[in-house]
Formats: C-alpha cells, structure tokens, sequence
C-alpha cells in the first residue's frame, strides 16, 4: 500500500525544477517587474549545479 507521508509543497505554488539537471531550485531574488506592478521577477538558482532560472509571476 502506498502511503503519502510526504509533506509536499502545494501544486499551484511555483516549485520548478531546474531546466538543466531536473533538481529543486531554490529562490536567490525577488525584483519588482519594471512596468507591471502585479508581476515580479524571481530568480531561482538550483543547488545543484547553479543553474540561475528566471520566472515572472502574477501576484494577486
Ligand atoms: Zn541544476
């Protein structure tokens, strides 16, 4: 029987994974977008191999 003992972070937040080896990336930086004030930047640099990714997000 499979058990999800498993606390996992909620699907619809932003948890992606590195574009390069597939790991957890980890959040390094927030920037306010320079025109959308309901969006900003977050840079994300996996642990793993440093990989930085940079995703807008929608703030509500
Ligand atoms: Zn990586």
């Amino acid at each position: 029987m499979l058990q999800t003992n498993q606390k996992l972070p909620a699907l619809t937040d932003t948890s992606p994974a590195c574009p390069q080896c597939g790991q957890a990336i980890y959040i390094r930086l927030v920037e306010p977008h320079p025109t959308l004030s309901n969006k900003e930047k977050r840079t994300f640099e996996c642990e793993e191999c440093g990989l930085p990714s940079t995703y807008l997000m929608t703030l509500n």
